[in-house]
């Protein structure tokens, strides 16, 4: 049997990068449109930041297959568009029966989870506290700090990742947004419309 080699990277928890990454993507703020419930707030914000980053993800990969296993670090930038904190686009596995974990390296965010049926969770992340985000979950992370937000995470590699779920319902159920002094509240989606059973079921039977 040929074995995969072992394999080292580091984490830069300065830059928020994996040293020895295999993988990097980006996503600006034109990747994001459309996420926001204050879309003038954020046609203000582009004017002024350009198209600015607003996270970046460096991971290492030795292959997709069912068992092997790919991990990374993630790294957000503080920012809110109007009252509403900067997030990630947000997904559920495409293999929805894999679950995730994240480990908080700095910064504050908080990890948003929504079931397919449209039950809200959310946890609070800081540095040294790992996430656990159980299979069938649509989760998102979200900056709620003045600093950037970083992150390491680790998920089964045939996991995959299906972005549409969200799309299809007009985002997540709820936003993370400014309490006005300072902290983080939940409020509801307006744009949020539910899932039908067979969607639900779908999800359920773990191909999304
Ligand atoms: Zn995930």
């Amino acid at each position: 049997m040929k074995l995969r080699e072992p394999g080292i990277c580091g984490v830069d928890v300065a830059t928020g990068q994996l040293i020895g990454a295999t993988n990097r993507y980006v996503k600006t703020l034109d990747d994001l449109a459309g996420l926001y419930e204050d879309e003038a707030a954020f046609r203000d914000l582009q004017r002024e930041r350009g198209d600015a980053l607003v996270y970046e993800v460096t991971d290492y990969r030795q292959s997709v297959d069912a068992g092997d296993l790919i991990f990374g670090v993630t790294r957000m930038r503080p920012g809110k568009v109007g009252r509403e904190y900067f997030l990630t686009r947000g997904h559920i596995h495409a293999n929805a029966d894999r679950p995730e974990i994240y480990y908080g390296e700095s910064g504050r965010g908080v990890m948003l989870l929504e079931s397919p049926e449209g039950e809200v969770r959310t946890v609070h992340m800081s540095p040294r506290t790992i996430c656990y985000v159980p299979s069938f979950w649509i989760h998102r992370s979200v900056n709620i700090g003045a600093d950037d937000l970083v992150m390491t995470f680790a998920y089964p590699a045939d996991a995959g990742q299906d972005y549409a779920i969200i799309e299809e319902t007009g985002g997540m159920r709820s936003r993370i947004v400014d309490d006005g002094s300072g902290g983080w509240t939940l409020v509801d989606n307006a744009s949020y419309r539910g899932r039908s059973a067979a969607r639900i079921e779908r999800v359920f039977r773990g191909v999304v």
